[in-house]
């Protein structure tokens, strides 16, 4: 597809298979235009020989933005004192997620703030009710619990779980992370491997002190874990946090994470993030033709979007959910896209399943 002349010894390493660190932080970096065009024409064709060319649609609810951590780019952390504070109730959380079905919706993801007064009982007892009555996906996105909660989730019929590392750089993260361990992370990573969910993780791009041999590193973490879906966005500073003037992460550097996580992950699914779709009003679309294949459209009740702010100026909070359904159609199809029609399993998970 790509002129071979643009396909760069590095990027002839990384499709090869045969790469280092040294390779992967090269082609984070600024550049030539036309080494940026081949590696993600590279990557949309893994994406078209792997994924395919469908979008699978994941319905989120954003239902509780109490938190008890204190991560310090998010505007959820605890110590923001001036978000105003609100918690879906249980019927409310099951309403949201059949609503979702009836759009279509083939996954459901439930996510919240680290959020204690939802005890697992109450967790598993949403999970059973949505299963029960729609034909969906459950996916949890609830931060770090213990082990015996996700068991307990898994048993109630949840199918996925998203727990981004946020950085592998253990520095970094102990920096970005008060009184939080980068070792009891990889332990929920793995208690949730173990539990046969399908794992999805992530990073933010862009963190002050982050480089780019760190971001190279990061994508060795999702390729070793391996992860079954990737999240990558911009960092986008949060004025209510401690790095209120720290500068935000660039939207290239995202895109080629994208390209690059896609070439290391043929079979993972990789999404094209709400927060890429806020720092560029075309951020998602470069990403779907980046190696992308998900796309998560809002289903939160309007009257709580606005008060999910992890990070400013998100988009879409002015907004019900059919409103998104077809802004996400229209944006699919104007790059000759379909939509995906099922529950959307990880072909990297489905094919573990076999053995
Ligand atoms: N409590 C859950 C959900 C967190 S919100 C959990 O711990 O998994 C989902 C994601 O938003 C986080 O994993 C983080 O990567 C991202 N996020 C948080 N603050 C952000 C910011 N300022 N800019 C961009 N993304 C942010």
């Amino acid at each position: 597809m790509s002129p071979p002349s643009a396909v760069s010894p590095a990027l002839q390493r990384v499709l090869a298979g045969d790469y280092g660190v040294d390779d992967l932080a090269g082609l984070l970096a600024d550049g030539d235009p036309e080494r940026d065009a081949a590696l993600f024409a590279a990557a949309n064709q893994v994406r078209a020989e792997h994924v395919g060319d469908s979008v699978h649609l994941r319905g989120l609810v954003e239902f509780s933005n109490h938190c008890g951590r204190t991560c310090q780019y998010c505007g959820l952390r605890a110590a923001n004192k001036a978000l105003q504070r609100y918690r879906m109730q249980p019927d409310e959380i099951v309403e949201a997620g059949l609503r979702a079905a009836a759009l279509g919706y083939g996954t459901v993801v439930l996510q919240s703030g680290e959020d204690a007064w939802y005890r697992a009982e109450v967790i598993a007892g949403i999970v059973q009710r949505i299963k029960a009555q729609a034909d969906v996906a459950v996916t949890l996105c609830l931060g770090e619990r213990p082990r015996e909660d996700y068991a307990l989730w898994r048993e109630a019929g949840a199918d996925r779980y998203l727990l981004r590392i946020e950085t592998s750089n253990r520095e970094l993260y102990a920096q970005l992370h008060p009184g939080m361990s980068f070792d009891h992370r990889l332990a929920c990573l793995g208690a949730l491997r173990e539990l046969d969910y399908q794992v999805g993780s992530g990073v933010l791009v862009g963190l002050p002190g982050q480089t780019l041999e760190m971001l190279a590193r990061d994508l060795l973490f999702l390729r070793d874990l391996p992860a079954d879906m990737v999240g990558l966005g911009p960092f986008i500073p949060h004025p209510g946090t401690p790095l209120a003037q720290a500068e935000a992460g660039r939207v290239p550097t995202v895109l080629r994470m994208v390209a690059l996580t896609r070439l290391l992950l043929p079979d993972s699914h990789v999404v094209a993030t709400t927060a890429l779709g806020s720092a560029d009003p075309l951020g998602r679309e470069k990403a779907l033709q980046a190696g992308a294949n998900v796309m998560m459209p809002n289903v939160t009740p309007r009257a709580f979007r606005a008060l999910y702010e992890i990070y400013p100026d998100k988009i879409c909070t002015d907004e019900e959910p059919e409103h998104c359904r077809g802004c996400m159609a229209a944006r699919i199809a104007s790059l000759g896209r379909t939509i995906a029609t099922g529950h959307g399993d990880a072909p990297r998970w489905l094919h573990s399943q076999r053995h």
